[in-house]
């Protein structure tokens, strides 16, 4: 008898891979589900600064159910989105296109003109996310300028791209970007608050663009559900039973299966990593490429803020990240900024030091504590710090590549390729020192950063990448997985190499390129 399947496809997770799929899918007539760990939330729900943890941060042992998820590794610290939507709920809306070494590196490497394969597909993913040009510098974006023009690169300082709408201030239109078949929006009135969720319906997140018209088509989503087993229908020639459960109640786990065709992996880095790894463990996908969790990169890349000692002034005001400039031929580098009152990170920063081991930089903090006590001490008393915050935001494609596996409870990191990455980048550094002279200020850093020598990022990558066949990667340059039918992996964990700039852009194109494979139903 022929198997009947509640979908053809489920999507597990709904960030910019997912949102993808599920919209190209449906659309191509597939009946699709896409299921999502984090809650749905709406311009009203976020919170108004970062110090409502309970909706800010993902912690669920503490029923703490907000956009963002930090993850410490030996290696990093991750710092990802949750919730309907994805990353795209707590991102700062950056929208670069990476530089031609980009295409011609990394894993994917030869295995087609990557650089002219996605140029269509790059660009309508900037129709559909609604790049524009961030139309409006703000008194942090002015500061980079000045230090761009100090080192030379006054001509290469630019607004980047941005998904937000910029109609009038906080006035409600119909839908501007999809022929009035989106949902309303509102202008952007540059309050600064993007990465605690816009408040003001004016962030293009996933659940106006891709998600609002997958549902449109038939999409179901479903919301605060954890996939945590996929495997293949016993005694069948195709097809994968799906395991899922709550992810917001701690007791009531209230576990389900359905049955699919296909399966789509959007999960994120740490979501489709942490499941595969599983699912290879546990047997249930054994096919799967040893090279699951291997080639993860960290976009090499650099958090400092530095805050000023002036009373009046107020970097809050703009979009999450109004500029940018690249100070060298490897990297790029943001004014990035939080809104007015989301001053949360003064808890967990240090003052800015580097050294090349643990000993000299608690000897420098130490130093520090001993000739500069009022700047340090007295910035944790500081009122309106996120006003009186430049965060710089430095990334470079050089390459290195670290590991995820499975440790006895959970999945823990090795480096393995090229150096390690670091925090203590030495151009950042520059840059830094540049802005503290400028606002006449001070620099800090993330202060796991300092105590571990790893780096945070927002833009971890990898971990089941682009290769030629299953002893090199998981997926092959279609995104399909290795071993498997109907069976692909759609999001960050797909990318195959160091972007130095933000990568939603290009893990939305490869996405839409991806899919654009799948012929319709
Ligand atoms: C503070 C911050 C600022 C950022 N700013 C920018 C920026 O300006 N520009 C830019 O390009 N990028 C930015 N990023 C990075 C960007 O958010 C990510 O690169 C992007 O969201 C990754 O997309 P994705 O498709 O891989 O999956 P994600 O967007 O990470 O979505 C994955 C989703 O899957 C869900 N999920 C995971 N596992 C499961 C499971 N087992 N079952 C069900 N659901 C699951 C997760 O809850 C999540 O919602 C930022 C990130 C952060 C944290
Ligand atoms: S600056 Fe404010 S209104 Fe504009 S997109 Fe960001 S959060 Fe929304």
């Amino acid at each position: 008898m022929k198997q009947q399947f509640d979908y053809d496809y489920v999507i597990i997770g709904s960030g910019f891979g997912g949102s993808v799929s599920a919209l190209r899918l449906s659309e191509k007539g597939y009946k699709v589900l896409v299921i999502e760990k984090g809650k749905w939330y709406k311009a009203k729900d976020f919170p108004k600064t970062n110090w409502d943890l309970k909706k800010w941060m993902w912690l669920p042992i503490f029923k703490f159910f907000g956009i963002l998820k930090l993850t410490v590794f030996r290696h990093v610290s991750i710092l990802s989105g949750v919730g309907v939507g994805g990353g795209s709920l707590v991102y700062a809306n950056t929208l670069p296109i990476p530089s031609r070494n980009f295409f011609n590196s990394g894993n994917w490497k030869g295995l087609a003109d990557w650089e002219n394969d996605l140029k269509t597909h790059y660009a309508t993913a900037e129709k559909m996310l609604g790049a524009t040009k961030n139309p409006k510098f703000f008194d942090a974006d002015i500061t980079l300028k000045n230090v761009a023009n100090l080192m030379g690169k006054g001509d290469d300082f630019d607004a980047p791209n941005v998904a937000v709408y910029f109609g009038e201030a906080d006035k409600e239109v119909k839908d501007p970007f999809f022929n009035g078949k989106g949902p309303n929006r509102v202008g952007c009135d540059f309050c600064g608050q993007c990465m605690t969720g816009c408040p003001n319906n004016s962030k293009n997140t996933l659940d106006k663009n891709y998600l609002y018209l997958a549902q449109k088509k038939g999409a179901q989503i479903i919301a605060e559900k954890i996939v945590k087993i996929v495997k293949p229908i016993e005694n069948e020639k195709e097809g994968y039973e799906i395991f899922y459960e709550n992810s917001t109640s701690l007791f009531q786990k209230e576990k389900k299966s359905i049955k699919t065709k296909g399966v789509i992996f959007s999960g994120g880095v740490l979501g489709t990593v942490r499941l595969l790894l599983d699912m290879k463990n546990k047997k249930y996908l054994p096919n799967l490429s040893d090279e699951v969790g291997n080639h993860i990169r960290t976009n090499n890349e650099n958090l400092t803020l530095v805050t000023s000692r002036k009373k009046d002034v107020n970097f809050s005001k703009g979009v999450a990240i109004g500029s940018i400039f690249p100070p060298d031929d490897h990297g790029h580098v943001e004014a990035v900024r939080y809104g007015e009152g989301s001053s949360i990170w003064k808890i967990p920063i240090f003052p800015m030091v580097y050294g090349k081991n643990i000993f000299i930089r608690i000897f420098r903090l130490l130093k520090e504590l001993v000739l500069h006590p009022i700047d340090w001490l007295g910035m944790y008393f500081t009122k309106n710090y996120a006003n009186k915050t430049v965060i710089l935001l430095f990334m470079q494609h050089l390459d290195s590549t670290i590991k995820l596996k499975r440790g006895w409870f959970n999945l823990s990191s090795k480096v393995s390729s090229g150096p390690k990455p670091t925090p203590f980048i030495p151009m950042a550094k520059t840059i830094a020192d540049h802005v503290a002279k400028e606002i006449d200020g001070k620099a800090f850093m993330m202060s796991i950063d300092i105590l571990t020598g790893a780096p945070s990022t927002a833009h971890i990558l990898g971990g089941a990448v682009i290769a030629k066949d299953k002893s090199e990667g998981v997926i092959n340059i279609n995104q399909k997985v290795f071993g498997y039918q109907n069976m692909y992996v759609c999001d960050g964990a797909a990318m195959s190499a160091n972007p130095g700039v933000n990568p939603s852009l290009t893990i939305t194109a490869m996405s839409e390129r991806a899919m654009s494979f799948i012929p319709k139903k």
